[in-house]
């Protein structure tokens, strides 16, 4: 029995738990962390009235009273320099943009609305109170959450949360992640390649993905395709890690031996999903470790990562569960897909006149990672429909750091058959 794509997402969720270790970090070791504690603004943001333009500071009801808008400029205001002397009737205050708005003033003159000699102006433009002036407080009031825990600290929060002074956070512990990969046929690169051998290349795409996470990656390198040798590895990465990822060895071949070790040694909680590619993913507990025993093959490997590994690390880090933005597209190209299974399939999406629309790169066996390097994304075949043909509407998922790509010009790349 394969278990739905969703149901499993599902159990995941439930088995997901948040790790308990947080730390103190500066601002910034704890860009791309997540928060484990709210972060409240000790300051008004800005901490005073402030002056968004250059131009000077008037009491605008008086002058107005006073009919004839002219007066004397009696003091100056620049950012990080408050005038001494306060605003009255008649007079102003010569400021610049970001500097203390003076004492007695609730509006600003644009300095191209005034004529200014001898220390006298006059303006015939019309004024209003609190024109082109920020309160105190305007963006941020003290007190105020700028940030929830369970939030991930990005460049934009993390700037609100410099812009209030604030020193250090709370974050969630970084997660141990051990990576490991199954297979006698396994080299590492730089090696040279035997008869018969491959060269791992799931490792390395794994720990590159991890690496956007702020995970603590322990690489525990190659093991062979042997019962013993996989457990000892798996029993070591449960003691050292909080999620273990294996690739290989979880299919019903007579060298699988992965999802058997993981269940001796712990409890699997599914295994099999209908899911093209990556069927044979199996998950569970070992120790106090989650496990993922992914598909050997390449693309399997990197999908059930981004289906299953991605959103359980971002719990395990303390994130709230956010499901994937799919955005819908045009399909320009056929996909031949069976009902009952949900596929996944490399593709290129691509803007066209204000719509995307994808293209599905070459070939989409699992081993085909040459299919990857063109791809931006992902483009869902759900499990209720038959064959895809052009003009269809479909969801494409972006693959991670390839969501800037598609504001630029698409490259021109080679297309594969
Ligand atoms: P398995 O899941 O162990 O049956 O492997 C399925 C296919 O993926 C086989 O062709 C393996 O050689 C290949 N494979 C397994 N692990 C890796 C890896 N780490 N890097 C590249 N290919 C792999
Ligand atoms: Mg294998």
């Amino acid at each position: 029995m394969l278990l739905d794509v969703d149901v499993a997402v599902r159990k995941l969720r439930d088995i997901a738990q948040p790790i308990r270790r947080s730390e103190e970090a500066s601002l910034e070791d704890a860009a791309g962390r997540v928060l484990a504690v709210d972060v409240v603004a000790p300051v008004d943001l800005p901490p005073f009235d402030s002056c968004a333009m250059d131009g000077y500071a008037v009491d605008a009801a008086g002058l107005e009273r006073a009919g004839a808008k002219r007066f004397a400029v009696i003091d100056r205001s620049a950012a990080g320099h408050p005038a001494h002397r306060a605003v009255g009737a008649g007079t102003a205050v010569r400021v610049l943009t970001g500097a203390v708005l003076p004492a007695g003033a609730n509006a600003i003159v644009l300095q191209e609305d005034v004529d200014a000699a001898d220390g006298v102006a006059k303006t015939a433009a019309p004024i209003r109170a609190g024109q082109h002036v920020r309160p105190r407080g305007h963006d941020v009031r003290k007190g105020q959450t700028i940030a929830r825990a369970g939030e991930k600290l990005t460049a934009y929060l993390l700037a609100g949360v410099a812009a209030c002074g604030v020193a250090t956070v709370r974050v969630a512990g970084r997660v141990r992640v051990a990576v490991l990969s199954t297979g006698d046929e396994l080299t590492d690169a730089g090696e040279e390649l035997a008869p018969g051998a491959i060269y791992d290349s799931n490792r390395f795409a794994l720990k590159s993905l991890l690496r956007e996470k702020r995970a603590k990656t322990l690489d525990l390198g190659r093991v062979a395709d042997e019962p013993r040798a996989i457990r000892r590895a798996l029993d070591e990465a449960s003691r050292q890690a909080d999620l273990i990822i294996a690739s290989g060895g979880v299919s019903v071949g007579e060298a699988d031996f992965v999802k058997d070790a993981a269940a001796r040694l712990g409890r699997l909680e599914f295994w099999k999903v209908a899911l093209k590619p990556g069927k044979p993913l199996a998950v569970g507990r070992i120790g106090e470790a989650l496990f993922f025993g992914l598909p050997g093959n390449p693309v399997s490997a990197i999908v059930t990562y981004l289906l299953f590994v991605s959103p359980a690390l971002d719990i395990l880090a303390g994130m709230r569960p956010a499901p994937p933005l799919g955005l819908p597209a045009k399909l320009e190209t056929p996909i031949r897909h069976a009902k009952g299974r949900r596929e996944y399939v490399r593709g290129t999406a691509r803007r066209e006149q204000g719509e995307l629309v994808v293209a599905v790169v070459g070939d989409q066996g699992s081993h085909r990672l040459s299919t990857f390097a063109n791809a931006n994304c992902l483009v869902e075949a759900g499990e209720e429909r038959a064959d895809l043909a052009p003009g269809d509407a479909v969801r494409v998922f972006l693959l991670p750091e390839e969501a800037a790509h598609l504001m630029r010009a698409p490259l021109a790349r080679d297309t594969l058959s």
